[in-house]
């Protein structure tokens, strides 16, 4: 039996290309004691992959040449030596880009997909979900009557963080994209305010959606519309540093924020967090996050790319904004 696997074939300078990618077929192993066998289904592209395709040292180890991609994953075990997962099982792993995958059963987790698609566990029920929950709850905490800046709104994290702020009592939740029609989306999930940051200056927009000022910014972005959100900050504002996806591909350092040392005089708290250390907050996560989806009051979407030999061009997208809500490949 063969596999499918994207390899990475040459770490990119700047921008991502297809000719970084290399679709390779390798032997299945057999199984050993404790392993299963898993046909993926549904494969992640997420942002933070590009910091994993540089050689440099960060909270997780670079990807290697000529070795398969990683990611989370939704696939159908379809063999087992483990005593703990049974043929049909449908669960969650890190080896995506591929389309079978042995590994240790105790490093899947089975799914209970009676009540939602498996699929949320890559959205709202996921890691996007819960870096949503973590940014709004612990890092930059929100009280209920304040008021909220999402960027990268129309996104899988953002989308969710704007909708989470809502549901938390925020007075106003402000967001920014991409496009017009992913402004419409933003307004259409319960957002106060959107703009399209390709329409003027980030501060203009920001100050028209939010004629007041905000009090918290969950920041997807980095760049200038952390300078704007610096400006834009009330006395005691705090900034939830998620991502900063416009300097992903830069082969030179972005230089806004040109405005923190306003930081000292209005008192701001700017934190940067990675998710995975927040794993003590996932079961009060998933309690509300569970009870919300129940209720309806959670919209989510997907953009679905078809086709393993795809998944390049799903990440390429990704990074370039051709995403409403989460990017999967559907293998
Ligand atoms: P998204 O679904 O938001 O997809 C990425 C989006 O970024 C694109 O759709 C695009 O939307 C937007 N984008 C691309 N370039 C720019 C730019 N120059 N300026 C503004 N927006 C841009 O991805 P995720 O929801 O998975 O991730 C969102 C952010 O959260 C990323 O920065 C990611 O790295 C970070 N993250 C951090 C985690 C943590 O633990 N700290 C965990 C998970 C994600 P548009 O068309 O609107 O430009």
């Amino acid at each position: 039996m063969k596999a499918r696997e994207i390899h990475l074939a040459s770490r990119p300078a700047g921008w991502p290309v297809p000719e970084n990618f290399r679709l390779v077929e390798v032997p299945v192993p057999p199984l050993e004691p404790g392993q299963v066998l898993v046909r993926n289904q549904v494969l992640s592209v997420d942002p933070y992959m590009r910091g994993r395709m540089d050689d440099v040292k960060s909270y997780m180890p670079p990807f290697q040449i000529d070795a398969p991609l990683e990611g989370a994953a939704i696939g159908e075990v379809i063999a087992s030596e483990s005593p703990d997962r049974a043929v049909g099982d449908v669960v969650v792993h890190n080896l995506g880009w591929r389309d079978l995958t042995v590994l240790p059963a105790a490093r899947t987790r089975v799914l209970d997909t009676t009540a939602v698609p498996a699929t949320a566990y890559l959205g709202p029920l996921g890691g996007p979900g819960l870096t949503a929950y973590v940014g709004l709850v612990e890092i930059a905490p929100m009280k209920p009557g304040e008021t909220v800046f999402v960027s990268g709104a129309a996104g899988a994290v953002g989308s969710l963080a704007g909708q989470i702020a809502k549901l938390r009592g925020a007075a106003r939740v402000v967001g920014s994209a991409g496009s017009a029609a992913k402004v419409e989306y933003v307004r259409g999930l319960g957002f106060d305010a959107a703009f399209d940051y390709h329409d003027g200056p980030v501060r203009a927009r920001l100050r028209e959606a939010a004629p007041e000022g905000i009090d918290v910014y969950f920041d997807n972005v980095g760049g200038e519309h952390l300078e704007a959100a610096i400006s834009a900050l009330h006395v005691h504002g705090r900034v939830a540093l998620c991502g900063a996806i416009a300097h992903y591909n830069a082969t030179e350092p972005i230089p806004a924020p040109r405005n923190l040392s306003l930081a000292i005089g209005k008192q701001l708290t700017l934190r940067g967090f990675i998710v995975t250390s927040y794993g003590h907050l996932a079961p009060a996560f998933y309690a509300e996050m569970t009870r919300w989806l129940r209720e309806g009051r959670i919209r989510y979407d997907e953009t679905i790319v078809d086709g393993l030999e795809n998944t390049p061009d799903a990440f390429l997208g990704l990074l370039r904004g051709t995403n409403l809500g989460k990017m999967l490949v559907r293998v």
